[in-house]
């Protein structure tokens, strides 16, 4: 009995784990790929009123990114200690499961906010480059 909850639980730090790392992968692909942020410092030759306001949307940005990161962490923490205490599937490690999802929804859900934050500061011939590059990045195989 032990050795199956044992597994059980392994495989649920596993899902967490796991989605951490699709979420990872999600945020590369979709803003942290140096591609996009290359493309929006370096190719689209932005104004210094236009570098002004990237650079006010990316301190922002970061923040609120830190703030579900921190969150994300917080959850796992949760999942340690309720395994800890109990060694089973227990309302407890259910809810940190949630929170850690919560968290990792939210986080995506910034990032894409911020994507189209950016886009808004660039004209449109801009938009038409770094749309390319944002539909590039996520639909494009990992090398
Ligand atoms: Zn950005």
């Amino acid at each position: 009995m032990r050795s199956i909850l044992l597994t059980l639980v392994l495989s649920v730090i596993g899902a967490a784990v796991g989605a951490w790392g699709g979420a990872e992968y999600v945020m590369h692909r979709a803003h942290t790929a140096p591609t996009l942020h290359d493309v929006v410092h370096e190719k689209l030759h932005l104004t210094a009123e236009q570098k002004v306001r990237m650079e006010s949307l990316e301190r922002d940005h970061a923040t609120r990114r830190h703030a579900f990161e921190a969150e994300m962490r917080a959850a796992n923490a949760d999942l340690a200690q309720a395994f800890q205490e109990q060694h089973a599937y227990t309302p407890q490690v259910q809810a940190a499961i949630d929170r850690f999802h919560h968290a990792m929804g939210g986080l995506q859900k910034e990032t894409i906010v911020h994507v189209l934050a950016m886009r808004s500061v660039l004209t449109p011939e801009q938009t038409a480059q770094f749309d390319q590059t944002v539909v590039k990045s996520l639909t494009e195989d990992a090398r």
